[in-house]
């Protein structure tokens, strides 16, 4: 990315794409839930754009209807005039937080923590550490009592897995018989302390499929967090070690749609050849599998299955047909439709944690479409919207199971 006035630059000839027909406005779960044209997807090309022009005195009142916004980029899929809204959004969150950084502890503890602790593989261990503690002495519980802990992070929380599900997975690994080809895996950072199993069961299918597989151990955070948050610095620093970990890989398998499409945003968050040629090696693991073919036949799974779309892999990545194609290879399987799949649920990153009142609205609206399909499981590979989906089933007392496209795929004798 680039300074602060060539963002503004960009921000504002990248806006001008936008004709103000309104076909977006259907598309935007903000917009659907507040009715606002000032949090819709015109409505904050338009305030960007008068920012830019120098029409808006106090940016801070701009900075409110992008916080807001779920960077779902569901509006860019309904754009017919092709706007990147995402990049967009992007670019003004980063040249916000250099000129004009949100001030209060809220924004300070979110820098911190973005900064200081998810960015730091290390620290984020410790951390998840002590959650668990915390979450087994319901220490957790009093801090939301008494706010020092957002209540959504009580009822988003799965429960930490004990250490041994946390534990790094790194190493080389071969499959049986000869290797139809070598790749290497991104395990990511909340994906590692929240959903390791998913990560191992990610590796056995892989092998499982013929391929041999890489765990680089100096890999780290993605930084999507940290670059649509505007902490573009931190963001670069993270993307560069991450093409150093995997500098020598061919292709490199994600199991996570939010961590995929920051890796294949890498190009435009570093703005050099190196890193767009870093992004064309990434896949998602869907992606790849429905490319090379499953050799080995996945376990019968006898139940009514809804897939959900991630946003950062129906509309970031442009992936829709082949988790399906997947799916549809899964003996005994019925895929049963549902209605608006792309539609976002709500979790976006940590949004759900600091616009608890919009995310859990959201959030319900995707329940009340799941429920309607009468699935018995829902499946979709990002491990906020898992979360998401997960608490909302929870709080209704859904019986529906959320599972990750990976669970679904194993052969027999992997997935007992
Ligand atoms: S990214 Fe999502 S929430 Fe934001 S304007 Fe577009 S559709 Fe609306
Ligand atoms: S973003 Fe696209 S769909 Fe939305 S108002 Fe602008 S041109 Fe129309």
């Amino acid at each position: 990315m680039t300074s602060a006035t060539e963002k503004g630059t960009d921000i504002y000839t990248l806006s001008l794409d936008c004709v103000h027909c309104g076909l977006c406005l259907p598309a935007c779960p903000t917009y659907q839930v507040l009715g606002l044209e000032t949090d819709s997807p015109r409505g904050r090309l338009y305030l960007m754009r008068a920012l830019q022009e120098g029409r808006i005195e106090d940016p801070q009142t701009v900075r409110l209807h992008l916080d807001q916004c779920l960077g779902c980029r569901g509006c860019e899929a309904a754009c017919p005039s092709g706007v990147e809204y995402g990049r967009i959004l992007d670019l003004q969150r980063s040249e916000l937080e250099e000129k004009y950084p949100a001030k209060g502890v809220g924004a300070s503890l979110r820098r911190f923590l973005l900064n200081r602790v998810i960015a730091y593989q290390g620290r984020l261990r410790l951390a998840f550490r002590f959650l668990r503690t915390a979450q087994i002495l319901g220490l957790h519980r009093i801090a939301a009592a008494l706010r020092l802990l957002p209540s959504a992070a009580v009822l988003l929380m799965p429960k930490i897995p004990a250490a041994r599900h946390r534990r790094p997975l790194t190493g080389s690994f071969e499959p049986e018989g000869i290797p139809r080809a070598r790749v290497t895996l991104f395990t990511g950072c909340v994906m590692e302390q929240l959903f390791g199993d998913i990560n191992r069961r990610t590796l056995q299918l892989l092998l499982a499929n013929g391929f041999a597989v890489d765990i680089p151990s100096t890999q780290g955070c993605c930084g999507a967090l940290h670059h649509h948050d505007g902490q573009t610095l931190t963001a670069q620093r993270l993307a560069r070690k991450n093409m150093a970990a995997f500098a020598d890989a061919e292709i490199i398998i994600n199991n996570s749609a939010g961590c995929g499409a920051a890796l294949k945003e890498y190009g435009e968050l570093l703005g050099d050849d190196q890193a767009r040629a870093f992004a064309t090696r990434c896949r998602d693991v869907t992606e790849f599998l429905a490319e090379q073919g499953l050799t080995a036949e996945p376990a019968p799974f006898p139940h009514r299955v809804a897939y959900d779309d991630p946003c950062h892999l129906c509309h970031g990545q442009g992936l829709r047909a082949q988790p399906r194609e997947l799916l549809a290879a899964v003996p005994e399987l019925q895929l049963v439709p549902h209605p608006n799949p792309e539609s976002c649920c709500g979790a976006a990153g940590i949004y759900n944690l600091v616009h608890q009142d919009l995310a859990q609205q959201i959030g319900q609206r995707k329940l009340t479409d799941l429920a309607s399909s009468e699935a018995e499981v829902v499946v979709t590979g990002n491990p906020g919207c898992m979360m998401q989906i997960d608490a909302h089933r929870r709080a209704a007392g859904s019986e529906i199971r959320v599972m990750h496209p990976v669970d679904l795929l194993l052969p027999e004798e992997d997935s007992g």
